[in-house]
């Protein structure tokens, strides 16, 4: 690799960081107390008293200085099993330390380094028509590349929350409340999970001061990982946790339905033959009979004269069996026979064997018809418990998925290119691999550069605040060398890992301090062996 020096005119890293004073904008306020200094890190534009924090708390005063008080997270590839951060100086090895300190030295000419520096704690630049705060050289399998690495300030951005249950929690459109206020919706149910949308920039900054603060707060706690509790209007309480089991009402969630009553039927009609006349899986979507539906008729099974409630969609499928609920099946029953109408007396015929199942087994039933055709509870025979348990263990564990939704095609561009369509382009032609946190980032189709990342994905307490309202999470564009060259790169302000090492962002008087946050073997690819760049 190549040393650059900045073609636009602006001074260098090198020139810059004896002399802050040269981009660090003039403070807004003329009159600010001389023992103050003005935080430029986002619109509010703090001015903040020495020994002080700013209204964020992730900027301080120390001794004239501007410091950013958290650490900057650097990723370190397959060393544990499991991800565990590491705070503080001691555990990176200094550039000068030896070359057994690192697996491989993290320089520009090190071939495919460990290491790789996340937005987490990087700063920012704001406005960002200053280059983003780390801009760094690697090599990679022969391949000079180039990471910009920043920490983007969004107003519009959203949480999609995905919950592994068949219950109620509420009807579509309804608000979702964190403590009084509402800060989300629910959205359209997907299939075995109901979902969320909450944040969003109408809640963050289009309605009261108290409702942005909620939002904000609610989305950074569930962004970091952290349980949170919502009401639903008119629906349920939930306890939400990314990667944990939802809490609906109080009771803990296990399991996410097999699929729906009639998926049920398709899978299991066969292991039914022989033990069972007739089944009906209860679901709140679509109720099964197994005699009527194609399974079953494939497998000659004979009419039973059954009668089901609910509007008739195709043989053996029904809708609207009752309403939606806790109960059976994502139904409001806890009594299964009261969708059923009274037998065909010129079909059905006493000791008819009825099993009534939910679609994740946790409800199940058996009934024998007596001579006036009327069900009877009877002791289940071991063969279909055992097609019963089979429906549960076939059933996922439940879960509550969280997606950070963000949109990155504003000014944050600017930090990285003179040119920012460039930069969209080349994310939009696959040139850059964009990643939160060092997560694999899902760039949107279409205008914009509207990405979502699956927060479990990145380190612990990737998402701060600031009080404009807006989430403060972390963004890294990696992509050759050469590419961010034609794109109007910063080409100035690149410097290997090592010099990032040392003095931390471009524009901090002294070294930061580093969190290593170790990535288990193979747990997502690394951010910067993404075949379309390399390749
Ligand atoms: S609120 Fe904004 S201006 Fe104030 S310290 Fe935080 S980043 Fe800086």
């Amino acid at each position: 690799m190549t040393e650059h020096t900045r073609g636009d005119g602006l001074p260098g890293p090198e020139e810059c960081r004896p002399h802050l004073g040269i981009e660090r904008a003039a403070p807004r306020h003329e009159q600010m107390a001389t023992n103050k200094v003005e935080c430029n890190a986002c619109p509010v534009l703090c001015q903040i008293s020495e020994g002080r924090a700013g209204a964020c708390d992730r900027y301080a005063n120390q001794g004239g200085v501007l410091v950013r008080l958290d650490p900057v997270v650097w990723l370190r590839r397959g060393q544990v099993a499991g991800a565990t951060a590491e705070t503080g100086q001691s555990h990176l090895p200094r550039p000068d330390a030896s070359p057994q300190a690192w697996t491989r030295r993290p320089t520009s000419q090190a071939d495919d380094p460990d290491y790789f520096v996340t937005g987490i704690g990087a700063s920012t630049t704001y406005p960002d028509y200053k280059p983003a705060p780390f801009i760094v050289a690697s090599k990679v399998r022969g391949v000079d590349m180039v990471t910009v690495v920043t920490e983007g300030i969004f107003s519009y951005c959203s949480l999609k929350v995905k919950i592994d249950t068949d219950r109620f929690l509420g009807g579509e459109q309804s608000a979702v409340r964190y403590r009084g206020e509402v800060v989300g919706h629910v959205t359209t149910a997907e299939y075995g999970s109901q979902m969320l949308s909450l944040g969003g920039v109408h809640h963050l900054t289009g309605g009261s001061k108290k409702e942005g603060r909620m939002t904000l707060e609610a989305m950074q706690l569930l962004g970091n990982q952290q349980a949170l509790e919502v009401d639903i209007d008119n629906g349920a309480k939930v306890v939400l946790q990314a990667g944990h089991a939802p809490v609906v009402n109080g009771v803990p969630e296990s399991r996410m339905r097999v699929g729906c009553g009639s998926a049920a039927i398709g899978i299991f009609a066969q292991q039914w033959l022989g033990l069972c006349d007739e089944v009906v899986v209860v679901d709140d979507h679509i109720t099964g009979v197994l005699s009527e539906h194609q399974a079953g008729r494939c497998l000659n099974i004979p009419p039973t004269g059954i009668s089901i409630r609910g509007r008739k969609s195709t043989p053996g499928r029904y809708f609207q069996v009752a309403n939606p609920g806790n109960g059976w099946g994502g139904t409001d029953i806890s009594e299964p026979l009261s969708i059923l109408e009274p037998w065909d007396p010129q079909v059905a015929w006493p000791g008819l064997r009825l099993l009534m199942t939910s679609t994740t087994g946790e409800h199940s039933a058996w009934y024998v018809l007596d001579e006036h055709l009327r069900p009877q509870a009877s002791d289940m025979p071991q063969a279909v418990r055992q097609v019963v348990d089979r429906i549960g263990e076939n059933c996922e564990p439940s879960l509550v998925s969280v997606l950070f939704l963000a949109g990155a095609g504003g000014s944050l561009r600017a930090g990285v290119t003179d040119n920012p369509i460039r930069l969209t382009q080349a994310i939009k032609q696959a040139l850059v691999n964009v990643t939160m946190g060092g997560a694999p980032a899902y760039v949107w189709p279409g205008g914009g550069i509207t990405l979502m990342s699956d927060v479990t994905r990145m380190p612990g307490n990737s998402f701060g605040t600031v009080p404009t309202p807006a989430i403060v999470a972390p963004i890294e564009f990696s992509m050759k060398l050469s590419d961010y060259q034609a794109l109007g790169g910063h080409m100035g302000f690149v410097r290997g890992l090592d010099d990032s090492l040392s003095h931390g962002a471009w524009h901090n008087d002294g070294a930061p301090q580093k969190r290593i946050w170790h990535t288990p073997p193979d747990a997502q690819p690394w951010p910067l062996h993404q075949p379309p760049m390399l390749g």
